[in-house]
């Protein structure tokens, strides 16, 4: 028989709007969709199994919540779901470019990760052949991954620079309006210590 895993993440949708810089247009009601990371489960057999997914997926959306309210209300800092992009003309917002300045080692991050465990795994399989296999898998496991940060990073600084050209001739530097009422019972929740009963 297969071994399925089953996963659930749940969401929120938080009100906002903003008016553009450029063209001066209010953007009229939009909506970030706020996900959780998936919560994973082995068994939804019973009734517990699945109200434990359920919970462990509710947690993650509110650890979530908890970080894009706080990013957003002390530093400024608008999780890429509330798009900039205006409704009516088309332009970037000058409050859009933190996230991506904030974001900047989320790729570098994950690429060495992998990097790493592509290491381990050379490791692992360096038990059953030879010693100098391993050193070339280890040295372009590492290679890879560093190239692939650097183009990241790369990556992130040319879309900050194109959004800074993109967004300087604006009238004036604007923020989203955030209807976080929407979603306060979210963020005042506290997040579980409980992993499951
Ligand atoms: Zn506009």
């Amino acid at each position: 028989m297969a071994h399925y895993s089953y996963k659930r993440a749940e969401r929120a949708f938080v009100p906002y709007s903003f008016q553009c810089e450029q063209c001066m247009q209010q953007s009229g009601p939009l909506q970030a969709e706020i996900t959780g990371l998936a919560a994973e489960s082995m068994s939804i057999a019973t009734e517990k199994d699945r109200e434990k997914l359920q919970r462990l997926a509710h947690r993650n959306l509110v650890m979530r919540m908890h970080d894009v309210y706080d990013k957003a209300a002390n530093k400024k800092v608008f999780a890429k779901e509330f798009r900039d992009k205006c409704p009516h003309c088309g332009k970037p917002q000058s409050w859009g470019i933190a996230v991506i300045k904030n974001d900047i080692f989320v790729g570098p991050v994950a690429f060495m990760a992998l990097g790493l465990m592509a290491v381990m795994l050379s490791c692992f399989v360096g038990a059953l052949h030879g010693e100098e296999q391993v050193a070339t898998f280890f040295r372009v496991s590492l290679i890879l991954a560093a190239a692939a940060s650097v183009v990241s990073v790369i990556v992130s600084l040319i879309r900050i620079a194109w959004k800074k050209r993109a967004t300087a001739g604006g009238m004036q530097k604007n923020l989203p309006q955030i209807e976080w009422g929407a979603v306060w019972n979210l963020i005042e929740e506290p997040v579980s210590q409980k992993k499951g009963r």
